[in-house]
């Protein structure tokens, strides 16, 4: 079992309290958008997400603790927590990212 910071409790906490919820930084249409799209379009949108191999930001769910979404960059390959940030934050720069693996 490994321990993921919550940087909302601030405090690393163990997995199990946790939930992946999907891919990071991924805008809903608004309605008026929904309206103008395909159906390709709004496949795509369901159900395409990209796949990375490598550092992906994903949001994750403190489901057993302070009940708050935030977003942590995961390596894909080597499935390690790099960084958690609050949600609203900018998706972190690869320096920023390279920054905390060093740390
Ligand atoms: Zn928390």
């Amino acid at each position: 079992m490994f321990q993921i910071h919550c940087p909302y409790c601030n405090e690393k906490r163990d997995e199990i309290e946790f939930a992946h919820a999907g891919e990071a930084h991924y805008v809903r249409p608004t309605a008026k958008e929904q309206a103008e799209m395909s159906d390709a379009e709004w496949s795509r949108y369901m159900f395409i997400r990209d796949n990375v191999r490598g550092d992906t930001a994903e949001r994750w769910w403190h489901q057993h603790g302070c009940n708050l979404f935030f977003n942590a960059v995961r390596n894909t390959v080597t499935d390690k927590l790099v960084m958690t940030y609050k949600m609203g934050e900018p998706r972190p720069t690869a320096a920023k990212i390279e920054k905390a693996r060093e740390s």
